[in-house]
Order: structure tokens, then C-alpha cells, then sequence
């Protein structure tokens, strides 16, 4: 079970205030081993990294980011989080003085005091989401204590030149009032958990956790932050085999049809991929787990593309649609 531990609680009088504390890689009695061990310096198993917050207990296996670390920038380690990170300042300074979304809460601040994901609820629920907080966090996924003041993950939404435009925040503090809000442009970007440019095979779906989804069980996947697109995506996507993802359901119908009617022109060819159980990609991952994803969305990325289109018509025709 990942807990999320803070700074306070390790040094607290109750738990282990005697720790050592000169040093940047700190030692503490671990509070998720039990409390049956003796209290001394030989049974603490909890590493900490002073510098970047991120800890994790030899005994227990236990690993998480300090909760005061939170709201820090992570700008290490992570090649393509520190890219992003520089895209996002780089294109603040152009668009600094942009729309009236932006005038009152500035995102770009928020998403640069962002932390990584690692041992924050953003992990916890990306987990029950069935996503792996490495996967996520090398999409460029990022965790805020204050995305319009409540604790979100943060998905970048980037446009056709990399450079950020928008993000789309997911709370997960469990209030049912507003789950998502996005600020900046999300209408000119997209959120990309695999490298559009250069996939020859790329699904596009409706929400970030969908693209991560398909993304992790081996599908290259793009996400529209909703039912409509970018202007710059169908052109972007030029001769390559593209599967329309979206949700089964009569929204997600309408955009697929209607996005086939955009890709052609482009000398795309295009299948409808529907979720076969449940609303989106998502609930097929959480339903049937990452093996069988795997398995079912294998045959579609064989390449060359012709004999994935093939192997598609063999598939049960609940699965796929070809418009
Ligand atoms: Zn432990």
C-alpha cells in the first residue's frame, strides 16, 4: 500500500526526532515496517535525499516523494520532464501577455512549482487507474497541491511544435464538483503519450489517462482533451495508420466519424477502435488488466500497417469499426 509521508511526521517527537540531520541523504526508522523493531540507529531503513525529497525504506521496499516537497519543480534525472519544464518557460515568456482564461490563475506558475509524481496522491490515483507513475511521469505527467487551489495531476498539452499551450489537470481529492479543469488554450495542443512525429502507427483518444492507457499496453496514443481537435493534428498525421479511439459511446462516435472526414484528405487510413467493455480505453485497462490489453492491441501495432489492417478483420467485429 503506497503511503504518503511528510518531512514532520519522520521528525516528529512521537516518531523519530533523533535522526541525524547534517547530512543531505538522511536515515529514519521507516513508520511503515512496524513498530515491534528497536528504536536505534540500526534499524533505520528509510533513505532520504535532502535535495530532491524522494525516500525509500531497504526493508520494506516502500518509496514515495515527502509531501513538503510537493510544490518543488523536479529537474533532475527525468531528460524528457527537464524538456518540458524549459518549453514551458521558454513559451511563457512569449505568450505572457495572452487571454483573459490565463489573467486570473496563472497556470504557467502553478505547473512550474509542480512536482514530480512519485509518492504524491497523484500516484496513488493514477495507480487505482492502473498507470505506473514511471510511465506517466516520462509522458510529462506532473502533480500539483494547487491546480485552482486542490491537489491535481497535471497533463501538459502541447502543440504541434512541442512548445506548451495548455494543461489539463485532473483532481484527485475526491470532490464530485469539477474533476477536471484545464487553463491555458487547451483547443491548440494535444496531450501526446508517445512521440507523434515519429509513431508510423497512432491512436488518438479523448483523455490523457486514455492515451496513457493504450500507450502502456504498446499503442502509441494521443489525446484530444475532449471530442474535438487541434487544426494542426489531421495534417500532422500525414500517411500514417490512424486509430480513432475515442469513447463508445454517441460523442465519441460523432467526433470518430467526423475526424475520419478530416484525416482523409491526408492520406491517412483510418479504424475506429471502440472500447469493447465499458466507456473508454481506460476501463478496458482497469477491467481486463494490462496482459490482456497487451495481447488485444498487439496485432494492431504490428507493422507494416497493411497486416495489422488484416489481422483487425479477424477480430471480433464488438472490438473495431472500420468507417
Ligand atoms: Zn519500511
Amino acid at each position: 500500500m503506497r503511503t504518503v509521508l511528510t518531512l514532520a511526521e519522520l521528525e516528529s517527537h512521537a516518531h523519530d526526532p533523533r535522526s541525524p540531520s547534517a547530512r543531505r541523504q538522511r536515515r529514519f526508522l521507516c513508520p511503515l515496517c512496524g513498530n515491534d523493531k528497536p528504536r536505534d540507529s540500526a534499524h533505520r531503513s528509510l533513505s532520504l535525499n535532502t535535495d530532491t525529497g524522494v525516500w525509500i525504506c531497504h526493508r520494506c521496499g516502500e518509496s514515495g516523494l515527502l509531501g513538503e516537497y510537493w510544490s518543488q519543480p523536479f529537474d533532475h534525472q527525468n531528460l524528457r520532464s527537464q524538456l518540458i519544464g524549459k518549453m514551458a518557460v521558454t513559451s511563457s515568456a512569449s505568450h505572457a501577455s495572452r487571454t483573459t482564461l490565463d489573467r486570473r490563475f496563472d497556470w504557467r506558475k502553478v505547473w512550474r512549482g509542480s512536482s514530480r509524481l512519485l509518492g504524491t496522491p497523484g500516484a496513488i490515483y493514477l495507480e487505482h487507474r492502473g498507470i505506473l507513475t514511471q510511465f506517466a511521469e516520462t509522458c510529462g505527467v506532473r502533480f500539483s497541491a494547487a491546480w485552482y487551489g486542490r491537489p491535481a495531476i497535471l497533463f501538459p498539452v502541447n502543440n504541434a511544435d512541442g512548445n506548451l499551450v495548455a494543461i489539463s489537470g485532473r483532481f484527485v481529492d475526491g470532490c464530485r464538483s469539477s474533476k477536471t479543469l484545464s487553463a491555458g488554450r487547451k483547443s491548440l495542443g494535444v496531450f501526446s503519450a508517445s512521440d507523434l512525429r515519429t509513431a508510423p502507427i497512432i491512436s488518438i483518444v479523448e483523455g490523457p489517462i486514455d492515451a496513457l492507457s493504450l500507450a502502456l499496453c504498446g499503442m502509441p496514443a494521443t489525446a484530444m482533451i475532449g471530442t474535438s481537435w487541434a487544426e494542426w493534428l489531421p495534417a500532422s498525421l500525414a500517411s500514417k495508420l490512424v486509430y480513432i479511439a475515442t469513447d463508445a459511446d454517441e460523442p465519441g462516435d460523432e467526433a470518430a466519424g467526423l475526424l475520419r472526414q478530416a484525416l482523409l484528405p491526408f492520406a491517412c487510413r483510418v479504424l475506429r477502435l471502440r472500447p469493447h467493455v465499458g466507456k473508454d480505453w481506460n476501463d478496458v485497462l482497469v477491467q481486463q488488466g494490462p496482459c490482456a490489453l497487451r495481447r488485444l492491441l498487439r496485432d494492431f501495432t504490428v507493422t507494416p500497417a497493411k497486416k495489422g489492417e488484416r489481422q483487425m478483420s479477424s477480430l471480433p467485429s464488438n472490438l473495431h469499426i472500420s468507417i
